[in-house]
């Protein structure tokens, strides 16, 4: 149809509706013959207790934004970790069909494949907005669909923490020898890191941390940032608070739909979540921009938090471990070596106008050092 065709035909609709509309009975309000939608209820599983800040509260908003934009037509309902399945369980649950989506960071499925972790963070990987350049409009949101299929679930960004910090440790880190031995709560590609550096990475989630790190089973962990940190009260237990991080430079969540249920949708359900999904990505990463400024502030004036960034020597020994840790995920099948040559060749596309001149071994190294080194820089400012 012609818009010329289009518009004749809506013309023709609209006179149509209003001689219904004048011809109808006194006291009846005549209307044009709708027809009711079928509610099309969707559960979600999230990997994020109840309501956390930032996280859970971003899959709240999704639902919400799908519920209300399609005038009630979509049902998304909400479930913490552990109502219908276990965080981690998420993934499967939503493959197979008992949920019809998550919303989690795609980096917990790195078991079902490596490639996973680039569309949630990679040391010395991508910032925030470079990771929604690389999905949005530098290929990554079709390998990412490509590899999401490959286990029956669709995903798309909804949802950035922005830069994450190094973590909380017991005793600060001078040298690297200080890595040593050092027993951390550290996940993905960064605990890798850390085995590298003579550490031993602990795999625990949220809810576990803090007793961990109470009773001495961890001396350091990470989690988020400033904001969600807070709120577990690690200052208590951990005074030295190192950042930025070198392990998540720009966190994405993610909101993974099994894809038979995608597939099926109407296709202004199909844009509708989509929107949802784009405006809750922009949405949290200046929540988190906002609410780690405040949260940072309370953690120094009112916890007596020691504020400290890693030193130059562990940041060029950690970079040169992140290029062999993050190429290592290219080796493990052809699709990883896909997607990890698409986010290399999207890397240099990034601020040029925020890099140094010189030479510089790997893109991911350059990128760190300098996109990164002026947080890093902030940082110490602050220190
Ligand atoms: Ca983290």
């Amino acid at each position: 149809m012609d818009r010329r065709t289009f518009l004749s035909g809506a013309s023709i609709a609209a006179a149509t509706v209003a001689t219904a509309c004048s011809q109808g009975q006194e006291g009846e309000v005549a209307s044009p013959n709708v027809q009711t939608r079928r509610t099309r209820r969707l559960r979600m599983v999230t990997t994020w207790p109840a309501n956390f800040p930032g996280l859970g509260t971003a899959a709240d908003r999704v639902a919400e934004f799908c519920n209300t934009m399609s005038n009630g037509s979509l049902e998304v309902e909400v479930f913490a970790a552990g109502e219908i399945v276990g965080a981690f369980e998420a993934f499967d649950a939503v493959a197979t069909g008992t949920a019809d989506m998550y919303h989690a960071a795609e980096y917990y499925w790195q078991g079902k494949s490596p490639a996973f972790n680039f569309f949630t963070a990679v040391p010395f990987g991508m910032t925030a907005t470079e990771i929604m350049a690389w999905v949005d409009f530098g290929g990554g949101q079709e390998l990412w669909e490509e590899l999401g299929r490959e286990f029956g679930v669709v995903a798309f960004q909804a949802g950035n923490s922005g830069h994450q910090m190094g973590g909380w440790f017991k005793r600060e880190i001078n040298t690297l020898e200080d890595f040593r031995g050092l027993r951390m709560r550290i996940p993905g590609l960064g605990g890798n890191i850390l085995r590298e550096l003579g550490g031993a990475a602990v795999a625990l989630s949220g809810g576990e941390i803090y007793p961990a790190l109470q009773n001495g089973t961890i001396d350091a962990t990470e989690w988020v940032g400033p904001w969600n940190d807070l709120a577990f009260g690690f200052y208590r237990e951990a005074p030295y608070y190192y950042g930025p991080g070198f392990h998540e430079p720009g966190s994405a969540l993610g909101l993974g739909i099994n894809a038979g249920v995608w597939d099926g949708l109407d296709a202004d359900h199909q844009a509708i979540i989509r929107a949802a999904c784009r405006a809750c990505n922009n949405m949290a990463l200046g929540e988190y921009t906002h609410q780690n400024a405040i949260a940072l502030n309370v953690l120094l004036n009112d916890h007596g938090v020691q504020l400290r960034s890693f030193s130059d020597e562990a940041w060029d020994r950690i970079g040169e471990i992140a290029e062999q840790v993050v190429a290592d995920v290219a080796n493990a099948d052809p699709l990883s070596r896909r997607v990890y040559d698409s986010y290399i060749a999207a890397r240099p596309r990034g601020p040029q106008v925020h890099r140094r001149v010189g030479p510089q071994p790997h893109p991911l190294r350059r990128h760190h050092r300098v996109v990164v080194g002026r947080v890093v820089d902030r940082f110490r400012s602050r220190a």
